[in-house]
């Protein structure tokens, strides 16, 4: 079946929503699984580990502004260590 595709007629009016994403490293055990939930790849285990050992995440450098604020990555983590708030682009709020 052929599918054709189509530009959405308010396109322009879309307003994609922004996300900043916090971590509270002492409740991470490092497991990835937000890393591999993100739809949008904005995420990496860094070198950093917490105090019980564990390699935390983190945003990876150049992706600052790539967060949709989808919150995937909270409703996954088994520790609730990570969450986002929603960011209006200015890097000072
Ligand atoms: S809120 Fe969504 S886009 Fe942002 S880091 Fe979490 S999973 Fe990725
Ligand atoms: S899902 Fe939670 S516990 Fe697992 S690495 Fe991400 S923040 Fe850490």
């Amino acid at each position: 079946m052929r599918v054709f595709a189509r530009t959405p007629l308010d396109i322009s009016k879309v307003i994609v929503p922004r996300g900043q994403v916090h971590l509270i490293p002492e409740r991470c055990k490092g497991c990835e699984i937000c890393v591999q939930f993100c739809p949008q790849n904005v995420l990496c285990i860094s070198e950093e580990r917490n105090q019980k050992g564990y390699r935390i995440p983190m945003v990876i450098p150049g992706k600052e502004t790539e967060c949709v604020n989808c919150e995937f990555c909270t409703l996954v983590c088994p520790e609730f260590a990570i969450f986002t708030l929603p960011w209006n682009g200015d890097h000072d709020g």
